[in-house]
């Protein structure tokens, strides 16, 4: 229930930014932004009680993904319920299922080939200064300005003074 009214709070800052899109809308690609969810399935990522990372992540990325395409833009989310990546990888040949994961999220990334990727996970630490929510960007100033935004928002939510990250382990 305070998940809910929290979340309903992240609704509202996130209308009152200006999104940082450029007016300038490329033909070869239909997808401007995608919202790549964090973990999913078995993988839970980290969690506190009964409180685990995969449905913030979810939860948050639904609302964003909402607040998008209400705004005009094309979105797309590469988690949509409670399942790994790797479950949908049957092509990469090995035991592994973290790197089943990686590999599909850059698969889709890759065949997508958005303006803007944006990755959201959430860290669980004994240091309250370690907790929160935490956006990821692709190296390009678009996807850094729209994890700027949403991290922004998810601090002011949570009193939390993560800064975005660079994501290192795929690039599309
Ligand atoms: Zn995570």
């Amino acid at each position: 229930m305070i998940m809910k009214s929290l979340l309903g709070a992240f609704i509202l800052l996130l209308i009152t930014f200006p999104l940082p899109v450029s007016a300038s809308h490329s033909i070869h690609t239909p997808v401007d932004i995608l919202i790549d969810v964090g973990h999913g399935g078995v993988d839970g990522g980290t969690s506190y009680g009964d409180v685990v990372e995969k449905d913030i992540t979810l939860e948050i990325a639904t609302i964003l993904y909402k607040q998008l395409a209400k705004k005009g833009y094309t979105a797309a989310i590469n988690r949509t319920g409670d399942y790994g990546l790797s479950e949908e990888n049957g092509w990469l040949k090995t035991d592994s299922r973290h790197r089943k994961d990686l590999a599909q999220r850059k698969h889709l990334a890759k065949e997508l080939a958005p303006k803007i990727m944006v990755s959201l996970h959430v860290n669980f630490s004994p240091r309250s200064s370690d907790r929160g929510a935490l956006v990821l960007y692709q190296k390009n100033n678009q996807s850094f300005m729209l994890a700027d935004m949403v991290q922004h928002s998810l601090n002011n939510l949570y009193k939390t003074s993560e800064l975005p990250r660079k994501r290192r382990s795929y690039t599309y």
